[in-house]
């Protein structure tokens, strides 16, 4: 058994109403997982306020994105300040949505989490390959170079849990196999033993993303250095608690 607790992160993306989150949380709040699994669920910024109230207390609330500032002229964007000031504690950074349609380059996203970091918030930092990617064997290439930009702007590492999610994985039901996660896991694992320290590389959560769903959840979960998952799609399903119920 892992000594990790276990992550589970729902991402909805843009997607549902406030009527669809009441659904989805009142899914959540009568499930008893507190001692097996941390779970967080990241609706869209505008619902946050209104999650945040619904959830009973040991469900998180996560935002999908924050800027690099503490405040000013950055019309649009949301501050880490101004999401602990609405009680949010979490936030998933570096998305490969934001990297890809809204061209974040690793040294945003690096910005973004040392600053949320910084803002006392916790942090979900997403790296992955594209397809191109894996098939001209540059998945370690691509994976280590997004976590480093990261950890340079990381001094303490326990408000972080990285999120590996193979693009060619994200919402084409195409989901990795187990062995091909792990394989990456060790790997992110191996880089922080080696970079950071080898306390780093045991404590640090490293989830994987990209279809899951309840029917391929515990397989994946029972690979020594999947420590979780972020949902995307079956985030807004009663699979998400199948998820959960994988670590419980
Ligand atoms: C995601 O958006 O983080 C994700 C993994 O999406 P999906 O589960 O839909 O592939």
């Amino acid at each position: 058994p892992k000594h990790r607790k276990p992550f589970v992160g729902g991402n909805l993306k843009m997607n549902g109403s406030r009527a669809i989150l009441k659904e989805i949380i009142d899914r959540l709040n009568p499930l008893k997982f507190d001692d097996h699994v941390e779970v967080a669920i990241a609706p869209p910024s505008i619902f946050l306020d209104l999650a945040h109230r619904s959830v009973r207390k040991g469900v998180n609330v996560a935002a999908q994105n924050a800027f690099n500032c503490t405040k000013g002229a950055y019309t649009g964007e949301v501050s880490p300040e101004q999401l602990k000031d609405l009680g949010i504690d979490w936030v998933i950074l570096g998305h490969s949505e934001r990297r890809e349609i809204f061209k974040e380059s690793d040294e945003l996203v690096a910005s973004k989490v040392g600053h949320a970091l910084k803002s006392d918030m916790k942090v979900i930092a997403c790296i992955g390959e594209k397809l191109e990617e894996r098939e001209s064997e540059k998945t370690e290439e691509v994976v280590i170079r997004q976590l480093r930009a990261i950890s340079e702007k990381i001094d303490d590492w326990k408000n972080v849990v990285i999120a590996y999610e193979p693009v060619w994985a994200i919402g084409t039901g195409k989901v990795a196999t187990p062995q091909q996660a792990q394989d990456v896991h060790l790997i992110i694992r191996g880089w922080l033993a080696k970079n950071v320290s080898e306390k780093v590389a045991q404590d640090t959560r490293i989830i994987y993303g990209g279809s899951v769903k309840g029917t391929n959840s515990a397989e994946l979960a029972k690979q020594l250095d999947v420590d979780g998952f972020l949902v995307g799609g079956a985030s807004l399903t009663e699979d998400f608690i199948k998820i959960i119920e994988c670590f419980i």
